[in-house]
C-alpha cells in the first residue's frame, strides 16, 4: 500500500479516510512573529488548534492536508503537537505563497527546486517532519517570479512524486496559468489540485480546469465570499450533474489565522470551520440531488487517489 508523509510520521493511503484537502492550523505573519513576539501565545494557539480539530475528528475528518506555505508561517512542529494532541493525521506543505518575498526573489529557480525536495524527503529542518504536499498560490496575476515559484513547485513534485495544492485567483483565471506551465513542465494533472475554484461562478472556467485532467478543489467552503454556500452547493451539484464527481475535492481554507480573533471570526463567518463541510454542507449537496456514494467520493476516493500516487517521473 502507498505510504505518505504525515506530520506524526508515515501513514497508509488507505487509512486516509474523510480528508479536507485544504486548511491551515495556523497562518501568520513571519515579519511580524519574529519582530513581535509578544503579540502572540503560541499555546493559546495550539489549544485553539487542538479542540478544532477534535471537532473535526468528531465529525468524521480523519486527515487534513494543512497547505501552510514556508512564507506564512508554516510551523511544523506546531502542525505536529497539535496532530498528535486532537488523533487528526495532517499533512505538511512545503512551497511559497505568491507574495514578493526577497530572499526568494534571489534565489535561481534550482535553487527553490531543490528546497522544496528537502523538505519533502531529508524533513524539514532538523525537525525530522517531512512535508508530503507542494503548495503553489498565484494571485492577482502570474508575475515573472511568480511563473518561477510554480516552476520550481513542477520540478519538485517530479522529482519526489508528491502533490501539488494550490491557491488561485478565479477572478482572473490564474488556476489556467498555473496549468499552462504545470503542462510545460510536464506535470501529469491528475496529481495537481486547483485550489479555490468555488469562488469562480464560471462553470466555462472550472470545465477547462477538469479538461486538463486537475482537480477543482472546492476549498472555500464556509466563506461567505464572494459566494454563498448555497452558490458553492448549486455550483459543485451542476458540475456532478455533468459526470465531473471524480475531479472534484471539498475543504474550507480554515483555521486559526494570526491578526483575526476567534470570537469575531465565529461572530462574523460562523461556517468558516473545519466541521462545515462533513455536518453541514453535506446536506446542502444531498438536497441538491447529490448521494452519499458521491459525497464519499469526493471526501474519500479522490484525496486518496491524488496522494497514493507516490511515484517520481
Ligand atoms: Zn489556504
Amino acid at each position: 500500500m502507498p505510504t505518505i508523509q504525515s506530520a506524526t510520521g508515515p501513514i497508509d493511503t488507505n487509512d486516509m479516510g474523510f480528508t479536507l484537502t485544504h486548511e491551515h492550523v495556523l497562518v501568520s505573519s513571519p515579519p511580524i512573529l519574529l519582530q513581535y513576539p509578544d503579540r502572540f501565545d503560541l499555546d493559546a494557539d495550539l489549544a485553539i488548534a487542538v479542540s478544532n480539530l477534535k471537532a473535526a475528528y468528531e465529525a468524521g475528518v480523519r486527515t487534513i492536508v494543512d497547505l501552510t506555505p514556508i512564507t506564512l508561517g508554516r510551523n511544523a512542529p506546531h502542525i505536529r503537537s497539535a496532530a498528535e494532541q486532537s488523533g487528526v493525521q495532517i499533512i505538511v506543505a512545503t512551497g511559497l505563497y505568491y507574495y514578493h518575498d526577497v530572499y526568494f526573489s534571489v534565489q535561481p529557480t534550482d535553487a527553490i527546486t531543490d528546497l522544496f525536495v528537502e523538505d519533502i524527503e531529508q524533513g524539514i529542518g532538523d525537525t525530522g517532519i517531512h512535508a508530503g504536499v507542494i503548495k503553489a498560490a498565484t494571485e492577482p496575476e502570474m508575475t515573472r517570479l511568480n511563473e518561477r515559484f510554480l516552476r520550481a513547485t513542477a520540478r519538485a513534485h517530479r522529482r519526489t512524486g508528491v502533490p501539488i495544492g494550490t491557491h488561485t485567483f478565479p477572478e482572473a483565471q490564474t488556476g489556467l496559468d498555473q496549468i499552462r506551465v504545470f503542462q510545460e513542465e510536464g506535470v501529469d494533472l491528475g496529481r495537481v489540485i486547483i485550489g479555490h475554484s468555488d469562488d469562480s461562478d464560471d462553470i466555462d472556467y472550472l470545465d477547462q480546469i477538469i479538461q486538463s485532467g486537475a482537480y477543482c478543489g472546492m476549498d472555500r467552503i464556509g466563506l461567505p465570499n464572494p459566494r454563498t454556500s448555497e452558490q458553492r452547493a448549486d455550483m459543485i451539484a451542476a458540475l456532478i450533474q455533468r459526470g465531473h464527481a471524480n475531479r472534484i475535492t471539498l475543504s474550507h481554507d480554515a483555521g486559526r489565522m494570526h491578526g483575526f480573533s476567534e470570537e469575531v471570526k465565529a461572530e462574523r463567518i460562523p461556517d468558516w470551520r473545519y466541521t462545515f463541510v462533513p455536518l453541514e454542507f453535506s446536506q446542502l449537496l444531498r438536497d441538491r440531488g447529490v448521494s452519499d456514494d458521491t459525497i464519499e467520493q469526493m471526501t474519500v476516493h479522490n484525496p486518496r487517489t491524488i496522494f497514493e500516487q507516490t511515484q517520481p517521473y
